[in-house]
């Protein structure tokens, strides 16, 4: 047996030498140490401005290796990292220093099309989930991004396409196996430790590890109606105004978002525009098609598009659409706020900084949510943001790290004048690493407390505070 001794940086714990060899000897998966195959792949994750360097990685294949890793974190009073699919903009996925459980191996997905639910393992992507269970022609609402992890998703609320008609992805999660700070596996369900499952609706990665998640599963596709319609940012003003009036009574099949950024070379869009300020409305409808056809057409109908695109195509095909965009490895800072309304004074502040991009990257997203997620009361999960109709992702992305400065002030700047017109609140998985505790109690309103309490019972020396932390009480 090698005698391994582990110190990765500065101030680091020094691992008692065997130690190391003894957690390989309890793990099926790999355990990697700085150097090592493996080791790079698993520190890297979406946001290139997050570069932290883990003692050990613990790469799972399956519980019982989460729960060697749990115990092994705790007994050497490491820093416990969880990673799902890396995207989350805070960089919470990777600590440096202390442990990190890569759960990326863990990618099975079983569907039971007769049940209509899925169990999906935590390493699993929106896409691989959405082509499981597109093979049934079901699905559940998920994000819009397909290489985004279903486990940190999942675990802070989830919104995508499909969320206005059949909420958010909590919604649709029927039980969850957790492995909790002392070691030990436990079901959360309705039934099952409910305290427990209403805390990881929303609350997180800050009671536990899940290493399965169920879903109820709905008929969707295999082909929806979905487009892209593209205007000038010079008429944002008239085209957003139709938006509005075009969605207030759409029905809940038709989701439409809007980015502001500069055109990308889109093959449908005329040579002179790409570069320029675009105002693009995403549509995807789904449903029976021809209805379908007929509900996308007042959306088609607004303004003069510079170009456009929009009919029937996969499901899946959809649901990478947007993924050129937002491929990882760019520099990365978010700042989002929730919307009631889409007002004047939103798309007055919208039009102003979208005309000032600090790179060609950056773009404001605004997403329409609603539906049947405002139809579940806000103490029903830990998620509480149950009556906004909007949320915005201020995307500030670049990838000049002297540009660093710029772009995070911009992002700061146009949050600050749009303030006034938010409701005040902020999804979790949007909160960006330096106001990860700042926001927290923002991103909880009302539940926070209650979720405290959970926290206290579950982990009560805060042996998971690597994310968007919920302090014991
Ligand atoms: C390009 C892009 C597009 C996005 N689009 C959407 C969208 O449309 N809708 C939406 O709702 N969100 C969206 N998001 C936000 C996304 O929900 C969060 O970034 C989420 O945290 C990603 O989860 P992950 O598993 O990929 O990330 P990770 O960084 O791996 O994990 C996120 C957090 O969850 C914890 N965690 C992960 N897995 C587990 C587990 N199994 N058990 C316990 N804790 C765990 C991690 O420790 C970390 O704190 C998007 C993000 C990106 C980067």
């Amino acid at each position: 047996m090698t005698a391994v001794s582990v110190k990765s940086g500065q101030g680091t714990p020094t691992l008692p030498a065997g130690a190391v060899d003894g957690l390989r000897g309890r793990v099926r998966g790999a355990v990697c140490l700085p150097g090592e195959p493996g080791y790079e792949q698993a520190r890297t994750i979406w946001n290139a401005m997050i570069d932290r360097r883990p003692a050990v990685i613990v790469r799972a294949a399956g519980a019982a290796d989460v729960i060697a890793g749990v115990r092994f974190a705790r007994e050497q009073g490491l820093r416990l990292a969880v990673r799902g699919g890396g995207h989350n903009i805070a960089g919470s996925a990777v600590c440096d220093d202390g442990l990190m459980i890569d759960l990326t191996p863990m990618k099975s997905v079983r569907v039971d099309p007769i049940a209509m639910t899925a169990r999906v393992e935590p390493g699993v992507t929106l896409g691989e989930f959405d082509r499981e269970a597109q093979a049934f022609g079901l699905a559940t609402p998920v994000g819009i991004n397909s290489t985004t992890g279903v486990a940190g998703l999942t675990l802070g609320g989830g919104f995508g396409w499909l969320s206005r008609k059949y909420g958010l992805t909590i919604d649709n999660l029927l039980a969850a196996d957790v492995v909790t700070a002392d070691g030990e596996l436990l079901r959360a369900s309705e039934n099952e430790n409910p305290d427990l499952f209403w805390a990881v609706r929303g609350g997180g990665g800050n009671f536990g590890v899940v290493t399965s998640f169920e879903f109820k599963l709905h008929p969707v596709g295999p082909q929806v109606i979905g487009g892209l319609i593209v205007h000038p940012l010079s008429r944002a003003k008239e085209v957003l105004d139709a938006y509005r009036k075009a969605m207030a009574n759409a029905p809940e099949e038709l989701a439409v978002w809007f980015v502001m950024r500069k055109a990308p070379p889109l093959p449908f869009l005329p040579p002179e525009f790409h570069g320029t300020e675009i105002v693009a409305l995403a549509v995807c409808c789904h449903g029976d098609l021809d209805q379908a056809a007929k509900t996308v057409a007042p959306v088609q109908a607004i303004g003069k598009p510079i170009g456009a695109f929009m009919g029937p195509m996969p499901f899946t095909a959809w649901q990478q659409i947007i993924d050129p965009l937002l491929t990882p490895g760019a520099r990365n800072y978010w700042k989002s706020h929730n919307f009631k309304a889409l007002t004047d004074g939103v798309i007055d502040v919208l039009i102003e900084f979208a005309g000032r991009l600090p790179s060609p990257e950056c773009e404001l997203a605004f997403a329409q949510v609603g539906g049947a997620i405002n139809r579940v009361p806000a103490e029903a999960t830990a998620y509480p943001h149950r009556d906004i109709a909007y949320v915005l992702n201020i995307h500030t992305r670049w990838t000049d790290a002297s540009q660093d400065k710029t772009c995070v002030a911009w992002a700061r700047e146009l949050y600050d004048r749009m303030a006034p017109h938010a409701t005040g609140g902020v999804y979790v998985n949007f909160i960006p690493e330096d106001e990860a505790q700042k926001m927290v109690g923002v991103a909880y309103g009302p539940n926070y407390d209650r979720l405290a309490k959970i926290k206290t019972k579950y982990d009560p020396q805060n042996l998971f505070r690597q994310n968007q932390n919920i302090r014991p009480a």
